[in-house]
């Protein structure tokens, strides 16, 4: 990190938190502590969960107050309690000759709508409580995009960083020759999520392919050349910044000409950037789990192509970015100090915390739209709506991931690749979609439109009535 850089642009790190009113928390409902309560007792030591449970739960409970139907069914216990677990056992021999043990996940969650999809992550964090917040939040997110498709998430501790090729391999290989039993294409349909991308999903494809004799849309994310779909790798980053769009118009404003900060430098930043570039917008941070880089210039497309070759084929670090290009890194930072009117989280759960929240509203900003899943604390939830800004939660503004699998279902039942212009257009249109939604859902009688409660409430209806219909299943 070159200090005298970093000393000269202090100014364009705030941290107007300081000056902010101490936080006051509102008082929790009684409904909705009761019921989280139970959630404790029955999911002990599952913090994620709880979190992401109540986030909804709070949205919900006075809305099924409002429609005994869903109370009576005890429709939100239901969607609380995945249908199934599966956890496993993955041996595998690293370059050493050595064995190496890890622990394998798929939660199928929630089957009302359509067969379970959902991510893998591999990442040496996973553990139950992240696989189920993640596999409960995907019900509510997929269902917001309309397309027939239930709700799942699995994974495995296994940490991709500094494993060679045939080591990845070879973890896939394991991992799948369990999974393969559980999923199928009209079953459950795994994709990517951190850590697993297109290297992961061919050797897991391969395997699939290899042990069930059959060449079928079991995963998405697949390579063009065999079975992918055009978009899909950029869906999601794309989508969130379609969301942004979406919430700005509301405004009368858009990211033409403003500064944003994204979180991460993954597969969902890297195309954020790219469509916040196209749409004219800045992008001046990226950020890795050692530290952020500030790029006062703009990460513009040449940039962002040195970054997708560093973090794809070279799977090096974002501070060589800075060394490259000669530009500010703050090791062990988040960027959220940094002044910007847009602010998208890409990297991973609670990144933003409430101090983070003060400092980002203190500084302007504007809007956030949630890359990464529950990147924000509750307490930074909570600021944000406080202050009325556009917040765009996870569960809407990172749904694109979702119809650009979805198409790839279609192409792959279909065995007919679309044009780019189509899926992208029809992208657009279903982030245009969700968005109504939460509109729908979440706007309060001053006009501020809470998304929290709009992708809840707007989630949850589809699956609820298809559960009533289904009966005690
Ligand atoms: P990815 O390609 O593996 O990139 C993840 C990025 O986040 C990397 O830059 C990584 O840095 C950083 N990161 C991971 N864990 C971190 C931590 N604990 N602290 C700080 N930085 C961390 O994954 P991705 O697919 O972009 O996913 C990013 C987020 O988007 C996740 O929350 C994921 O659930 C969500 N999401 C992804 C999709 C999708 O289609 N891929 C869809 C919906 C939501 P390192 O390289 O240092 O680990």
């Amino acid at each position: 990190m070159n200090e005298k850089n970093l000393s000269s642009s202090r100014n364009k790190f705030c941290s107007c938190s300081s000056n902010t009113e101490p936080l006051n928390l509102k008082l929790m409902d009684p409904r909705v502590e009761q019921f989280i309560a139970r959630i404790k007792a029955k999911n002990p030591a599952e913090p994620e969960f709880h979190q992401a449970v109540k986030e909804v739960a709070e949205s919900l409970i006075p809305f099924i107050e409002e429609n005994p139907k869903y109370k009576y069914a005890r429709i939100l216990d239901r969607i609380a309690e995945p249908e199934r677990i599966i956890i496993f056992r993955v041996p595998w021999f690293n370059d050493k000759g050595e064995i190496e043990i890890n622990r394998g996940f798929r939660v199928e969650m929630n089957s009302a709508i359509g067969p379970y999809k959902g991510g893998l992550r591999f990442h040496p964090t996973v553990n139950l409580s992240i696989m189920k917040f993640l596999a409960f939040e995907q019900v509510f997110k997929n269902s917001l995009t309309t397309l027939p498709i239930g709700g799942g998430k699995g994974g495995s501790d296994f940490d991709p960083k500094g494993k060679s090729d045939n080591e990845v391999m070879r973890f896939c290989q394991s991992f799948m020759t369990e999974l393969c039993r559980h999923i199928g294409p009209d079953t459950d349909i795994p994709a990517g999520d951190i850590g697993v991308g297109g290297r992961e999903i061919g050797y897991l494809f391969g395997q699939y392919k290899r042990i069930r004799n059959e060449f079928t849309g079991v995963l998405t994310g697949k390579g063009l050349e065999w079975g992918g779909s055009l978009i899909r790798p950029e869906a999601t980053g794309y989508g969130a910044v379609y969301f942004a769009e979406e919430m700005l118009k509301t405004r009368g404003e858009s990211l033409k000409g403003k500064t944003v900060a994204v979180s991460g430098s993954g597969n969902v930043a890297q195309y954020t950037v790219e469509k916040v570039n196209q749409l004219g917008g800045k992008v001046i941070t990226l950020s890795d789990s050692n530290g952020f880089i500030y790029d006062s210039d703009g990460i513009n497309a040449e940039k962002l192509q040195f970054i997708m070759e560093l973090k794809n084929i070279k799977r090096g670090r974002i501070k060589e970015y800075a060394q490259h290009y000669g530009c500010e890194y703050q090791e062990g930072k988040r960027p959220w100090g940094v002044r910007c009117f847009a602010a998208f989280p890409s990297a991973t759960e609670n990144e933003i915390t409430d101090e983070d929240a003060k400092t980002l509203v203190g500084n302007g900003c504007k809007v956030v739209s949630e890359g990464a899943n529950m990147p924000s604390t509750p307490g930074a939830v909570e600021i944000f709506l406080r202050a009325k800004i556009l917040y765009g939660p996870g569960k809407a503004a990172n749904a694109g991931g979702v119809p650009g699998t979805g198409l790839e279902m279609a192409q792959n039942s279909m065995r007919l690749p679309w044009s780019r212009q189509e899926v992208d257009g029809r992208l657009r249109e279903i982030m245009q979609n969700i968005h109504e939604t939460c509109v729908k859902f979440g706007k309060n009688d001053d006009g501020y439109v809470d998304y929290v409660k709009g992708a809840n409430i707007g989630g949850f209806v589809k699956v609820a009535n298809a559960m009533l219909a289904q009966g005690a299943v």
